[in-house]
């Protein structure tokens, strides 16, 4: 029986998984593989919540496999060379893989689909990360789109184009003879000294069975009110799959189908509207891809080169603060310790503790998005990339520079009763809701009461919001001259 390496690599999952249709139609055996890159860098390399993920998310891979009679092969090294090892020694005629869409794994590939074909290996790649390709959607004149509600309507457009997913097989066929592979836990993915995973193992299930659950949790209970909701981090009302998202566990046509599906089988009132908003996010995160794409130096240049000359003013002790949720303003300091306790954090507090960071305390956007890239379950370059630009005003459709977030009327219009930041913050759970977003305007009795002293028990503001923002403005006015 002849052999196809089936590479996997950000598609952790069999349903819904073009490559794996593409091994079936060739009816040879399969030998699925990971390679764990020990040579990649930031941000090419996980951060530390992703190898947690990681690791959790290939057991379970490995388990679906073996139910289907397969497993997978595990290997460390240069991907080039562990393909071509492998296919000597199973002497594979093919190797499949979903395409990867991040500068460094383009370029990659690349190569490693140019040695392959010149050693007489076929070699086929397919999408299963995206609803449309990057170089799909395009604008009237054939260029990317750099503003992003064009690019919904272009993908709204191209809807059918959409393919509802393929269920997994039932059995996928064994090589003659299994290679070696490396044990996962040799490969020293999770955390041991200390272990910090902790938040993390409590918060999530790692893995495609995860995944669906998520999704339908979320149909059954969140999408019927998610435009409401949303933007509330008190309420759980998004779907947080991001994470499997990102990892392949679920891919964006399961999704997209399973919300059409759910809106075809009729249900809740006003669903229409609430369904349209979560395909939106959707496809902001297939506009992420298409600028990372079509704009790979994203991750490190901002998109408006007359931020490359902003007077940033780099201060450690600031940066630590804001790590580890010391800032003094209650929304800033919940989310980052959502962030450093469970890996995730709720959208709008991302975007208020982004720009709390770049705007308020003046520190480089590439500095807080590698502080997510280490500390995100669903640190994805493209979408981090995206994002921390779009915060900081730099990139492309982004929020205006001189839009700055006051991070106490967030909190007050985002968390009215204060119960997100109760959650995070514990010093502060006895603080009332007029006063648990500005601790330090809070009467003396009232903060006695609650049992707060500030700058012992809870810090004070790092920041004065008022003198930060004319500071920022200031900056983004130096910066306007000098372009
Ligand atoms: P839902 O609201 O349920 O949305 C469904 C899906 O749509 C998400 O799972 C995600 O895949 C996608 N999505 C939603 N919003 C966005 C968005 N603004 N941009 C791109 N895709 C989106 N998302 C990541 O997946 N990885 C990141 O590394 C990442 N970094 C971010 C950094 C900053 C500074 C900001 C402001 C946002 C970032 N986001 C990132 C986008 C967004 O915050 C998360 O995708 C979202 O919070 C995930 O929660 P959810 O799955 O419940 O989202």
């Amino acid at each position: 029986m002849s052999v196809t390496l089936y590479w996997l690599r950000q598609d952790l999952r069999l349903a819904d998984n073009a490559a794996i249709q593409a091994v079936l139609e060739r009816g040879t055996g399969v030998v699925p593989v990971y390679i764990l890159d020990p040579s990649a860098t930031h941000p090419w390399a996980p951060g530390g919540a992703s190898r947690w993920w990681l690791h959790e998310s290939l057991r379970a891979l490995d388990d679906s496999l073996r139910r289907r009679g397969s497993r997978l092969i595990l290997r460390r090294g240069d991907p080039a060379s562990v393909l071509r090892d492998l296919g000597a020694e199973t002497g594979a005629e093919a190797v499949v893989w979903n395409r990867c869409y991040e500068p460094a794994a383009i370029a990659r590939d690349t190569a490693i689909k140019a040695d392959l074909t010149a050693r007489g290996i076929d070699v086929k790649s397919t999408n299963a990360a995206l609803l449309f390709e990057p170089w799909a959607i395009r604008t009237k004149s054939g260029g990317p789109f750099r503003v992003y509600t064009p690019f919904w309507r272009a993908c709204r457009d191209a809807a059918s184009r959409i393919d509802k997913p393929q269920p997994a097989p039932d059995v996928i066929a064994a090589p003659p003879r299994w290679p070696a592979s490396d044990r996962l836990d040799d490969w020293g993915l999770l955390p041991t000294k200390p272990d910090w995973a902790g938040g993390l193992r409590a918060s999530w299930t790692p893995g495609a069975v995860g995944a669906q659950e998520r999704l339908i949790r979320f149909l059954d209970h969140r999408l019927g009110r998610y435009a409401d909701d949303r933007n509330r981090p008190d309420l759980d009302g998004t779907s947080s799959l991001s994470p499997h998202l990102h990892w392949g566990e679920i891919g964006p046509r399961q999704v997209w189908q399973a919300v059409i599906a759910r809106l075809a089988a009729g249900g809740l009132d006003r669903r229409e509207d609430q369904a349209e908003v979560f395909l939106q996010e959707l496809v902001w995160r297939e506009f992420s891809y298409h600028l990372l794409y079509h704009f790979p130096h994203l991750p490190d240049r901002p998109l408006d080169a007359r931020f490359a000359t902003f007077p940033w003013q780099r201060d450690d002790a600031l940066t630590k603060a804001w790590q580890t949720g010391r800032t003094g303003y209650p929304i800033v300091d919940a989310g980052m310790r959502q962030l450093w306790h469970t890996g995730w954090m709720h959208n709008r507090v991302r975007m208020v503790v982004a720009s709390f960071l770049v705007k308020h305390l003046l520190q480089p956007w590439q500095q807080g998005a590698a502080w997510f890239w280490d500390t995100l379950v669903d640190a994805d370059l493209a979408s981090n990339s995206a994002s921390w630009q779009w915060v900081a005003g730099c990139g492309a459709d982004a929020a205006p520079y001189f839009r700055i977030f006051n991070p106490v009327l967030q909190g007050e219009r985002f968390d009215p009763e204060g119960d997100y930041v109760r959650r995070w913050v514990p010093e502060l759970a006895a603080v009332g809701a007029p006063h648990i977003h500005q601790p330090w305007r809070a009467p003396a009795a009232a903060l006695a009461d609650a049992g707060v002293r500030l700058g012992t028990t809870y810090p004070r503001p790092v920041v004065d919001h008022k003198a930060a923002r004319e500071r920022a403005l200031g900056a983004f006015e130096a910066v306007k001259q000098a372009a």
